[in-house]
C-alpha cells in the first residue's frame, strides 16, 4: 500500500512503525474472511483491511479521531485472526495498538462511554476492588435484563451478567513467597499471579502450583507484582498500560538478579500475549528497553513450558475435551499443539470444534463494551463446541472460560487444572460433582 507520510510525520517513530505496517498490505483482502466481525457484520469497515484504511487515512492526514474509526476500531476485537491469516505479514496488533492510542488522545466519548471505560480500568486491574464490585454485581443481577434495555446502560447489563453466581473463595495461591519444589529440583521459574484471575477462578493457578511443585519446579509469586497492563492497553490507555508493564519488569529483574528464572509463567494466554509484548511497548524507554525485551523473552504459557519437561504418556481415560484455543494462544502467541498435545499424551480424548479460528466473543473488555456482537460470537462458538459432544472443554484464557461458562451447561476448565489431575492432583471442583 502506497503511503504519503510527510518527514515531520515520521519523526515520530509510532507514525514511522506505522507505516512500515502498512507499506506491507496489499489490500488481497484474505484476512476478512477469517474475521470475526466481518463474518458476523458483513460491512467492510469492520474488516482488517476496512480498518487499515480508516488507520491510514486518519494518520497520513493527521486528523483527530472521527465516530466512525472509533465505531469500526471498537468492534475489533484484536483477537488477531487476521495476523494469521495475512499472507504479507502485516503486523495489524501494533497497527490497532496506535490507533487506539490515537483514538484515546484524540476523541471525546459521550459521557456513559467514558463513565464505564472509566470504571473497567478503575476496577478490574485491581483484585481487592474486582472482588468488591463482583458482590455488588450479584447483588445487581436481577436488574441485567433492565438495564440492557437501556442503549447507554448495556454494557452494565453485560456486566452483571458475566458475574458469577457465587461468591469467589480465597486462596493462598496468590500469596507472594516460594513454593519449593516437591521432587528432585530441575528449574525455579516465577508466575504471574494477574489480577481478574485470581478473584474469578483461583483454582487454575493453584493447580499450576501443585504441578510444577511434583514436577521439581520451584516456583516464586514474587512481591509486588500485578496486572499486565493488556485490559487498558486494550483500550489505548498507554500510560497506565506502561505504568503496569514497568512494574512487573521491575518485580520480575530483581527475580532475575536474585536466584535466577527459567521462565516466568502466565496461565491466561491474554495476559501471555501483552508480556510477550512488553519489549515492544518498552522499547523506546531506555531504563526499561533491555530490562522489558529480557523479561519478554523469558515469559512462557504454562503448556509452552510443561511441554518441555516430557510429562509421561498415561492411559486413555474416556473422557471427551473440547479444545477451545484462545485467540490470544493461537493467533497471538501461535501456541496451537501444545496444549493438544499435552492432554492427548495426559489420556484424554481431544476435539476440535469447527470454526476454531474465530474468536468466542470475550476479548478483554469487549463482551462488556460491545455486548451484542459478542453475544453473537458466543452463541456461535458454543454451538461449535456442543456438536464435539464433549465431556469438558478446555481452553487456557480466563476471559474465555467465563464467556463460555455463560452460554453452556458443560464444564470448562483450564488445561492445566486437567493435566493437574492426570498427573495425580485432586479432580476438579466443577468436575467433582460427576
Ligand atoms: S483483530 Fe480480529 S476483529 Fe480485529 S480486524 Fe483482525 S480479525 Fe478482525
Ligand atoms: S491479508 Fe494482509 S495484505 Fe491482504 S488485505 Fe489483509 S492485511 Fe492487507
Amino acid at each position: 500500500m502506497q503511503t504519503s507520510f510527510t518527514p515531520a510525520q515520521l519523526a515520530d517513530p509510532q507514525v514511522a512503525e506505522s507505516e512500515k505496517i502498512l507499506r506491507r498490505c496489499v489490500h488481497c483482502g484474505f484476512c476478512t474472511a477469517t474475521c470475526p466481525t466481518y463474518v458476523t457484520l458483513g460491512n467492510e469497515l469492520d474488516s482488517p483491511r476496512g480498518r487499515i484504511y480508516l488507520i491510514k487515512d486518519m494518520l497520513e492526514n493527521g486528523r483527530p479521531a472521527d465516530e466512525e474509526v472509533v465505531t469500526h476500531i471498537d468492534r475489533c476485537l484484536s483477537c488477531l485472526a487476521c495476523v494469521t491469516t495475512c499472507p504479507s505479514g502485516v503486523d495489524y496488533m501494533h497497527l490497532v495498538d496506535h490507533a487506539r492510542i490515537h483514538i484515546e488522545n484524540t476523541y471525546r466519548r459521550s459521557l456513559p462511554d467514558r463513565l464505564i471505560r472509566n470504571l473497567l480500568a478503575a476496577v478490574l486491574p485491581y483484585p481487592a476492588r474486582f472482588r468488591t464490585a463482583l458482590g455488588f454485581a450479584r447483588l445487581g443481577r436481577p436488574f441485567a435484563a433492565l438495564l440492557k434495555r437501556v442503549p447507554a446502560l448495556k454494557p452494565l447489563g453485560a456486566m452483571l451478567d458475566l458475574a458469577p453466581k457465587s461468591a469467589a473463595r480465597f486462596s493462598d495461591a496468590a500469596k507472594p513467597g516460594t513454593r519449593p519444589a516437591g521432587a528432585q529440583k530441575r528449574g525455579r521459574v516465577a508466575i504471574l499471579s494477574g489480577c481478574a484471575q485470581p478473584v474469578l477462578d483461583p483454582g487454575i493457578n493453584e493447580a499450576t502450583l501443585r504441578l510444577l511443585a511434583r514436577l521439581g519446579i520451584e516456583v516464586v509469586v514474587p512481591e509486588g507484582e500485578g496486572c499486565c497492563g493488556a485490559l487498558v492497553h486494550h483500550m489505548g490507555r498507554e500510560g497506565e498500560a506502561l505504568d503496569f508493564a514497568r512494574r512487573n519488569v521491575d518485580v520480575w529483574t530483581r527475580e532475575i538478579e536474585k536466584g535466577g528464572l527459567d521462565a516466568i509463567i502466565i496461565t491466561a494466554s491474554g495476559c501471555g500475549t501483552t508480556i510477550k509484548d512488553y519489549g515492544h511497548m518498552l522499547r523506546l524507554d531506555p531504563a526499561y528497553a533491555e530490562k522489558a525485551a529480557r523479561v519478554s523473552g523469558l515469559a512462557r504459557d504454562i503448556t509452552e513450558y510443561l511441554v518441555g519437561l516430557d510429562l509421561p504418556k498415561l492411559e486413555p481415560r474416556r473422557l471427551n475435551v473440547a479444545y477451545h484455543s484462545a485467540c490470544s494462544m493461537q493467533h497471538g502467541q501461535k501456541i496451537t499443539m501444545a496444549p493438544k498435545n499435552l492432554l492427548k499424551a495426559a489420556g484424554f480424548t481431544v476435539r476440535d470444534p469447527a470454526e476454531g479460528h474465530l474468536c468466542c466473543g470475550s476479548a478483554g473488555t469487549y463482551n462488556i463494551l460491545q455486548p451484542e456482537i459478542s453475544a453473537q460470537l458466543k452463541a456461535r462458538k458454543v454451538k461449535n463446541i456442543e456438536a464435539t459432544k464433549p465431556d469438558v472443554i478446555a481452553t487456557g484464557n480466563i476471559g474465555c472460560i467465563t464467556q463460555i461458562a455463560s452460554g453452556t451447561a458443560i464444564p470448562i476448565l483450564h488445561t492445566v487444572e486437567l493435566l493437574d489431575w492426570a498427573y495425580g492432583g485432586p479432580k476438579p471442583e466443577k468436575l467433582a460433582a460427576g
